[in-house]
C-alpha cells in the first residue's frame, strides 16, 4: 500500500528499467564521483579497526558526536552540546521516520504538512508513524517563465495563506526542505520567516531536511538553517546526511540536530528503530567532519556540483527544453511536454497506469537511453497534475557521463 503501483518503488522501477535499456541513469540521486582518498582512507582504517566494529551506543559514538557539534557550532550559530542535542542515524532518511514515530501518536491521525513536491518517503513513513500527510503545493508564479520557458526555482512559490489554512486542531508538524529535492529551490529568509511565524503561532514542530545544505549556487541565496531564526531552535529538528555531504550515499550515516526536549524522544524511537547505525562508518564520518573543511573537500564540492548544473542545462537549452532552474541540490526538472511520442510507441502496463510523467520519463529512458525520475511520485494525487509534464534528472555525475546524456539527447530535437 506504501506503492503507486505494481508493489515496487519508483527507484528501483526506474533503475531496472535504465539498466535493462542501457540507459545513462540520471535517475536515483547517487553520485559516481571517486571518492576523496581522504575518505577512502577513513572508512578503510574504521572497518580494520575492531574497536570500530561492535555496536555503538544509540545516540552515536563519541567522536562523531563531537565531530557533528564542532560543525555544526559553526553552522547553527549556537554551543551544541554532543551529549544531549544530537543523535546519528541510519540516513537522513531514518533520521526523519524517527522523529515522525516520536511525535505522531499512533491511531491519532496527527497532521503533518508536507510541500509539495516532497520527497516520497516523507508520506509512507508519516502514515507508518500512525499519522496524516496534509498537502500544500509549491507554484509557479504565473508569467514567470523567460522567453525559452526557463523559471527560477525561486518562482515556485508557497502561498502562504494557503499554507495557514492548512494548519489545523491536529497540525503537529511541517517539514522543510532546503535547499529542496527536486525544485532546487533555496527557501529564502523571508519565506523562512513566514513559515516560523506560522509554526511559532500554532505551536508546531518544524523538522528541516537540509541535507542539500552544501549545495547552493546563487550566492543571492545562501542556506539559512530555519533552526537559526529567532524563537525557532526550540521547535526544530535539522537533518543532515553524511551521504550528501560527503558523496557517499550508501554509507547510510545521518544526523539529526535539536534541543534536547526534542532530541530525547527521537532518540528513543530511534533506539527501538535500528538501535544504532553501523560503527566503522559513524568513526569514518568523524574523521571526514574534522578534515572535509579545512582540507577545501566542501568547497571544492559546491564548484563540481555548480558545473554539473551547467553542463546539464546547457544540454537541455541545446534540444530546446525548458526547465526549472536550480538555486541548490543536485536536480533538473525539464519540462517535456514538447516532446512528441510516437503513436505505436508502447508501454508496459505497470508504467502506463502511473500517469503522464512516468510514461514520458519511460520514453526518455527507453527511446532517447536517458533515465530520469518521474516527479509525480512526489505528489498527492490531488496534485500530481502539477508536475504531469516534468522528469526529474540528476546531475552528480562525472563529465563523460553527462556528456553521453547531451550526446543522446540530440534525439530529442
Ligand atoms: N535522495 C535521493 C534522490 O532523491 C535518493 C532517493 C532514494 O534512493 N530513495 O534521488
Amino acid at each position: 500500500s506504501y506503492y503507486k503501483s505494481g508493489g515496487i518503488d519508483v527507484w528501483t522501477l526506474f533503475n531496472q528499467a535504465a539498466a535493462k535499456a542501457k540507459a545513462v541513469n540520471l535517475g536515483q540521486g547517487f553520485m559516481n564521483f571517486e571518492s576523496p582518498e581522504f575518505i577512502k582512507k577513513a572508512s578503510q582504517k574504521c572497518v580494520a579497526d575492531d574497536a570500530c566494529n561492535q555496536y555503538s551506543p544509540p545516540r552515536g559514538r563519541p567522536n562523531v558526536l563531537n565531530a557533528i557539534a564542532k560543525r555544526y557550532s559553526r553552522i547553527l550559530d549556537r554551543q551544541l552540546d554532543p551529549a544531549s542535542e544530537i543523535v546519528v542515524t541510519a540516513g537522513a532518511n531514518e533520521a526523519i521516520y524517527a522523529i515522525f514515530c516520536a511525535f505522531l501518536e499512533a491511531g491519532s491521525n496527527d497532521e503533518v504538512i508536507l510541500m509539495e513536491p516532497a520527497f516520497d518517503q516523507y508520506t509512507p513513513n508519516i502514515k507508518m508513524a500512525g499519522g496524516k500527510p496534509v498537502y500544500i503545493p509549491l507554484r509557479p508564479v504565473p508569467g514567470s517563465e523567460d522567453a525559452s520557458g526557463i523559471v527560477s526555482s525561486k518562482d515556485w512559490t508557497l502561498d502562504m495563506a494557503e499554507l495557514e489554512a492548512k494548519i489545523s486542531e491536529k497540525t503537529k508538524i511541517i517539514v522543510l526542505n532546503t535547499p529542496h529535492n527536486p525544485i532546487g529551490k533555496v527557501f529564502t529568509k523571508d519565506e523562512l520567516e513566514a513559515i516560523s511565524n506560522l509554526a511559532k503561532k500554532y505551536n508546531l514542530l518544524v523538522i528541516s531536511d537540509e541535507v542539500y545544505e552544501n549545495l547552493c549556487f546563487d550566492p543571492q541565496t545562501p542556506h539559512i538553517p530555519i533552526a537559526t531564526l529567532p524563537g525557532m531552535w526550540e521547535r526544530t529538528l535539522s537533518v543532515y546526511s553524511a551521504g550528501k555531504l560527503f558523496g557517499v550515499t550508501g554509507w547510510r550515516v545521518g544526523w539529526l540536530v535539536g534541543p534536547k526536549e526534542l532530541v530525547s524522544p527521537s532518540l528513543t524511537a530511534h533506539t527501538r528503530i535500528v538501535f544504532t547505525t553501523n560503527s566503522p562508518l559513524q568513526e569514518a564520518a568523524s574523521i571526514a567532519l574534522e578534515e572535509a573543511d579545512s582540507n577545501g573537500f566542501v568547497k571544492d564540492q559546491k564548484i563540481v556540483y555548480h558545473k554539473c548544473r551547467s553542463k546539464l542545462m546547457k544540454a537541455f537549452d541545446d534540444v530546446g527544453l525548458p526547465y526549472i532552474q536550480p538555486d541548490g541540490a543536485y536536480f533538473l526538472l525539464v519540462n517535456a511536454s514538447k516532446v512528441e511520442i510516437p503513436d505505436d510507441f508502447e508501454f508496459p502496463d505497470e508504467i502506463a497506469v502511473r500517469g503522464k510523467s512516468d510514461m514520458l520519463t519511460y520514453f526518455f529512458t527507453t527511446h532517447i537511453g536517458v533515465s530520469g525520475i518521474p516527479p509525480t511520485e512526489f505528489y498527492s494525487p490531488e496534485n500530481a497534475h502539477i508536475a504531469e509534464n516534468y522528469i526529474r534528472f540528476a546531475f552528480c555525475k562525472t563529465d563523460d557521463i553527462l556528456d553521453e546524456a547531451a550526446k543522446r539527447l540530440q534525439a530529442v530535437k
